[in-house]
């Protein structure tokens, strides 16, 4: 199967992209009723009474020497919440198709669904088994009205990754039936392999990435769709025109410079060493009954009295994640890794 093109919702597949004014940096913009005069506390480079580049293509060509793919397999968005909305817009029809989703996990899969009138089918990972995947129920649960299957690796909120050979397998099992999103939003704090390098030949692959975690710019809003340039023109006819506004894309270029990028790795590792310590630390508490490995920038920790460690945090001017209404995590709290000396305050609150 070489396209994904039957998948997607007719109308969108006829859809007549919205005409914007014409991007020619050559000419003097008199074309777009914008004011000749920047706002008083403008400090952009390019001036903010200017409309940015209605589709990013220099920043999506820097995207795409990141993640080390064609330019034509990008599509730079509002955070990958804008990547996800654009998937199920473009290939659920409300009130006849489904997304599949493997609880716990990012609820923004099931509400973007949701909103566009798709249902949604419940897989929930092992949690027996380290949260792995259920590959028998999983392909089980694809029916033909199943367009989309959210895989998330690392996974929010249990840390873990998937397991790479059970991804890959799915990823074949279902070509040409559906879509695999695999959102790799925490994939900088594991040493697992990214699935980008899968989307160029594989039509109905997407990876979602986002520059709001290890890049430290969750403020900008601002995130990839990367996938096979038939699920990118698609995209591209649903996404608004300056869906990312030239302060994002500034800000995206000052950290894609080589100098920013090499911050990053340290930070990352930073991450990495606090994750490892705070693990070990919180693992030796009482009242603690597990720490979930992670392969991401927080720990799944499950206590004996989770209101208790709840309160106790707050005490110390610390908000961590109440993820006890998740099935199977009745026990749990999710805990960001933070600085040494937020961890540290943590950790006390829980002595
Ligand atoms: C934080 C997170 C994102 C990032 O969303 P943005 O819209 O890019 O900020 C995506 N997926 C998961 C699973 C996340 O936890």
């Amino acid at each position: 199967m070489s396209t994904v093109l039957h998948l997607a919702r007719p109308e969108i597949v006829a859809l007549q992209a919205y005409e914007h004014a014409l991007w020619d940096t050559r000419f003097e913009r008199l074309h777009a009723n914008e004011l000749p005069w920047r706002g008083v506390a403008d400090s952009s480079v390019a001036g903010l009474n200017r409309y940015p580049e209605p589709h990013p293509r220099e920043l999506e060509k820097q995207l795409a020497a990141l993640y080390e793919v064609p330019v034509e397999c990008v599509v730079a968005g509002r955070g990958s919440d804008e990547a996800i909305d654009l998937l199920v817009r473009v290939f659920c029809r409300a009130g006849q198709d489904r997304v599949v989703i493997c609880p716990p996990t990012f609820g923004m899969y099931g509400v973007a669904a949701r909103i566009q009138g798709a249902a949604v089918t419940a897989v929930p990972l092992l949690r027996d088994r380290g949260f792995a995947l259920d590959e028998a129920r999983l392909l089980s649960a694809c029916d033909a009205q199943t367009k989309i299957v959210f895989l998330c690796s690392p996974n929010n909120p249990t840390g873990n990754s998937l397991g790479h050979d059970a991804v890959a397998r799915i990823v074949t099992a279902l070509a040409g039936r559906a879509v695999v999103v695999i959102d790799e939003a925490y994939i900088e704090f594991s040493a697992r392999q990214s699935f980008v390098n899968a989307v160029a030949a594989q039509p109905h692959v997407a990876v979602l990435r986002t520059f709001s975690k290890a890049h430290g710019l969750a403020g900008a809003r601002l995130g990839a769709l990367i996938a096979h340039p038939d699920i990118v023109a698609l995209a591209r006819r649903v996404i608004p025109p300056y869906a990312v506004t030239q302060l994002t894309i500034e800000a995206a270029g000052h950290a894609l410079a080589p100098t920013a990028l090499a911050v990053t790795r340290e930070r990352i590792a930073a991450v990495l060493a606090e994750r490892a310590r705070l693990a070990a630390a919180l693992a030796e508490l009482r009242g603690i009954r597990k720490v979930w490995p992670s392969d991401a920038n927080f720990l799944l920790v499950d206590f004996d009295d989770p209101r208790d460690a709840l309160e106790r945090t707050r005490g110390a001017d610390l908000l961590i994640r109440d993820v006890r209404g998740n099935t199977g995590l009745e026990c749990s709290l999710r805990i960001t890794v933070g600085s040494p000396d937020q961890n540290d305050r943590l950790i006390e609150s829980f002595r």
